[in-house]
């Protein structure tokens, strides 16, 4: 037990601490490396599977420490591509959303940082549930280690943050996880694996430089105009998109990655022609790519306000957007709406079962 006599949730641990509590108990440092590989590698849902344990031990682990720390509650498929939605509760029944989208040879997980997002973006359907709490590093990790056992032979080989929440807020438990997930004791998930999108919180992508994980950055743009901007990501009047580049030019430098845009495109907001100039001048300062992610609705939501009267780009015209920016050599990918059916899209996820849409 820990200091306030309640089980240790071993997967809010890093593999240091994970040593610190086996050597409190009396254990080699090599169990330690044995548990990280059970909960990590071999995905264990209960002690009694670790069968390289004395049983003793198993039973210690079994009264001190919880090992999962959500319930899953519900998995939807997507009738029209292979996406599934996974619902999952916490122990406060708290209910948040990661969604698996496979892709010929790949298995991108998306997972989720925060029950609800504080900030607000007028698109986004997490946005417009209000905030509810940061979620901790078990509860990021145990959405890979449950949808991975349900997710075929192939496991999942990429994960992006881009699920309920801005990660660089819950900063603590996203770098956590992110140390976790790409340990050297753990296999399959590189660095290069691994993408993180932030709507823009400068001193946190350059903390996060420092990190030295060197994970793939996105920052979510969706306008190069800071008034703009600010209308539809309020955050924007706290951390300019300025300061943001500032910042995005430091992690690019320090960790010789190059940064996604990532921009959603609204009707008569974001897809004119001065937007295509403002992206093509924005993408020669910093090495970059630009995804464009069509509007997914947010219907479901009821939305009042600017929300109530945002409109997708139509799909022709998004595809000539793409070709006016690849006339200009710079690297552009179309996202496709995988999942929409079932509210999985991105910017779709408000912790609700969608199975009435
Ligand atoms: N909070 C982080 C990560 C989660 S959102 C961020 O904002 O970057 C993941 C991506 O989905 C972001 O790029 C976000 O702008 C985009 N998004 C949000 N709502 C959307 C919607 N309704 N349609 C399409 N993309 C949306
Ligand atoms: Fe939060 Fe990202 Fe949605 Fe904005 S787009 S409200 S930052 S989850």
């Amino acid at each position: 037990m820990n200091s306030d006599n309640k089980k240790y949730e071993l997967k809010n641990l890093s593999p240091k601490e994970l040593e610190k509590l086996f050597a409190g108990w009396g254990e080699p440092a090599f169990r330690s490396k044995q548990l990280f590989n059970w909960m990590y590698n071999n995905l264990a849902s209960d002690f009694s599977e670790m069968l390289n344990f004395s049983k003793a031990l198993r039973n210690r682990l079994a009264e001190e420490c919880e090992l999962i720390s959500l319930k899953l509650e519900s998995v939807q498929s997507s009738s029209n591509s292979g996406t599934k939605k996974f619902l999952f509760s916490t122990k406060d029944n708290n209910k948040i959303e990661t969604v698996l989208i496979p892709d010929k040879n790949r298995n991108t997980l998306c997972i989720s940082t925060q029950a609800g997002c504080p900030l607000d973006c007028k698109f986004c359907a997490t946005g417009l549930m209000g905030f509810i709490r940061n979620l901790t590093t078990a509860e990021i990790i145990d959405q890979y280690i449950l949808a991975a056992k349900n997710c075929g032979e192939n496991g999942i080989t990429n994960i992006v943050y881009m699920g309920m929440g801005e990660p660089l807020i819950n900063f603590d438990d996203s770098v956590k996880s992110l140390e976790i997930f790409t340990h050297e004791y753990n296999i399959g998930l590189s660095r290069r694996k691994i993408t993180l999108s932030t709507s823009g919180i400068p001193h946190r992508i350059k903390e996060l430089a420092e990190r030295g994980l060197r994970i793939k950055l996105a920052l979510s743009l969706h306008s190069c105009f800071e008034d703009i901007r600010s209308k539809i990501m309020p955050i924007n009047k706290k951390y300019s998109l300025a300061e943001n580049i500032d910042a995005i030019k430091y992690y690019t430098d320090k960790t010789k990655t190059r940064i996604t845009y990532e921009y959603t495109m609204l009707k008569g907001i974001n897809d004119r022609p001065e937007d295509i100039d403002a992206l093509v001048k924005l993408c020669r300062k910093i090495p970059s790519k630009i995804n464009l992610i069509p509007f997914n609705s947010i219907a479901h939501m009821a939305p009042g306000g600017i929300s109530a009267g945002l409109e997708p780009t139509p799909l022709n015209k998004i595809e000539k957007f793409a070709e006016e920016l690849s006339k200009h050599k710079i690297t552009v990918i179309l996202r496709n709406t995988q999942g929409s059916d079932i509210a999985a899209a991105c910017g779709q996820l408000a912790g609700k079962d969608n199975s009435q849409l």
